[in-house]
């Protein structure tokens, strides 16, 4: 794999992370380990489902950037329609009844998508900003009828909402909630549907019950009158692409009916087809009362999010809710506007969400079942283009290397990494997230690299 001729810079390498070291601090990383590295590994052109880094090394995109870029690199038609947003209109607010032609139209496609009672749209630049968002929308709603009380939220541990206050305090990492004093008071954490460690041999079918019964506890426990809204990732991202048991969705939905508490789906990965169907909440068959959208939104264009709430809920802040004090200098940009909706559009005129239910989603399944049988592996698991492959010690258990969870994954991704293929290794997982054009070829080289992989780690992982 080349890179494009006209596509080389000189990029002097050497200044480049000498810079990033003195000056630059990237996100989710240990800045000594940077500085001793001398520097983050620099990317300088991409396209396709590729990218090269400064170094002029090819990589395949396993994680499609950080789970976003759906379209792929290098659309033209994204940068035109950017800049000639850019021209006729680079910015304008949404604050103090002003709005811009793409916020509208991109409003309106959107709510044409989700369907149903989804129908309106609050924009920001991220995922974590969406959350907050929806955060002050959820508590506002109940605190306008009276009910300023009801404010919990109940989330699962191990999901992941963001970094802000409020999506890192919704979210169930330790590791980032160490990092700050989170969470914030008024969150509530509960079982994530994760049966390969938490209901390991347990039946489908009960372990979906046992988690939802945790969620029907927690809500009783703390008074159904306290329960804003259960959130939760329709298959939690970051967390490991952990994909919850057959039921699981429908059980949770009838709690929150029964406590009459609000159903949130973190949609920031799963939605615009990343399982097959425009949103996971359409692949599990449920119906929530407010999404949050983010990074296939614009397949990482622009940075832009939505949070997509049900009329009902607007109905309640249009009759009683008063002035929303919310919104972001961002809210609605234009340019971003404009280039989301032209992805959308590219997604629906490629047909990418059928493509990705009826031909490269079961590919990576078929193909991920490869990988079933070799000694490293304890269980692998896909749902459109999302995939996981768990790395265990022993065949037939979920004991993990070195006796402690999160050592082999790390290893296994370099490994990956060093032999040209980008994925991420969260805990023992190695997790994959290409863009929704991968070709099947493609995904046999994602397979085929994470098996070379596994193979060159044997001997390290079995010293640990
Ligand atoms: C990435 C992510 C977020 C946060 O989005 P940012 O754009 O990084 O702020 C929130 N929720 C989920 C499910 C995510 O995967």
């Amino acid at each position: 794999m080349t890179p494009p001729a006209t596509a080389l810079r000189n990029y002097d390498a050497v200044e480049l992370r000498r810079l990033d070291v003195a000056h630059h601090l990237p996100a989710q990383a240990d800045y000594g380990e940077i500085r001793d590295l001398g520097g983050s590994r620099i990317i300088t052109r991409a396209e396709g489902c590729q990218f090269w880094d400064i170094d002029g090394k090819a990589y395949l995109d396993g994680m499609a950037g950080l789970w976003c870029v759906g379209v792929g690199y290098g659309r033209t038609e994204l940068a035109d329609v950017a800049h000639e947003q850019m021209l006729e209109l680079p910015y304008y607010n949404s604050f103090f009844k002003t709005a811009t032609a793409p916020a509208v139209r991109l409003a309106a496609k959107i709510a044409g998508i989700a369907g149903g009672e989804l129908q309106h749209v609050f924009f920001n630049s991220s995922g974590s900003e969406a959350i907050d968002t929806m955060f002050r929308m959820v508590r506002h709603y109940w605190a306008v009828q009276g009910q300023p009380y009801k404010n919990i939220f109940i989330c699962r541990r191990n999901g992941y909402h963001g970094s802000t206050v409020a999506g890192a305090s919704l979210g169930g990492m330790s590791a980032m909630h160490a990092i700050g004093s989170l969470p914030i008071p008024g969150i509530e954490h509960v079982i994530q549907p994760y049966a390969f460690n938490e209901g390991f041999g347990e039946d489908e079918e009960a372990f979906a019950t046992r988690c939802a019964q945790e969620v029907e506890d927690r809500i009783l426990k703390v008074g159904a009158h306290n329960v804003a809204a259960f959130v939760g990732e329709p298959i939690q991202g970051a967390g490991g692409v952990i994909i919850p048991p057959k039921g699981y969705w429908q059980k949770i939905e009838a709690i929150c009916r029964k406590y009459n508490v609000l159903l949130v789906a973190d949609e920031v990965i799963c939605g615009f087809g990343r399982t097959g169907q425009w949103f996971g909440h359409n692949t599990y068959g449920f119906t929530p009362d407010i999404i949050t959208t983010a990074k296939q939104l614009s397949s990482g264009y622009a940075p832009i999010s939505a949070t997509i709430a049900s009329r009902a809920i607007v109905e309640v802040l249009r009759e009683k809710g008063g002035d929303f004090v919310h919104g972001y200098t961002y809210s609605g940009h234009p340019m971003c506007c404009a280039v989301a909706e032209r992805n959308l559009e590219i997604i629906e005129r490629e047909d990418l969400v059928t493509r990705t239910r009826e031909v490269t989603g079961p590919y990576l399944a078929k193909a991920l079942q490869r990988l079933v049988g070799h000694e490293l592996v304890g269980e692998v698991r896909s749902q459109g283009l999302l995939g996981a492959v768990e790395i265990v010690s022993e065949p037939g258990t979920n004991h993990r290397f070195g006796g402690k969870e999160g050592k082999a994954g790390p290893i296994v991704r370099d490994a990956c990494i060093a032999n040209g293929l980008m994925v991420r290794g969260i805990r023992d997982s190695v997790v994959m997230c290409p863009p929704l054009i991968v070709s099947t070829s493609e995904i046999d080289f994602m397979i085929d690299t994470i098996e070379k992989s596994l193979n060159q780690c044997l001997p390290t992982l079995r010293a640990l």
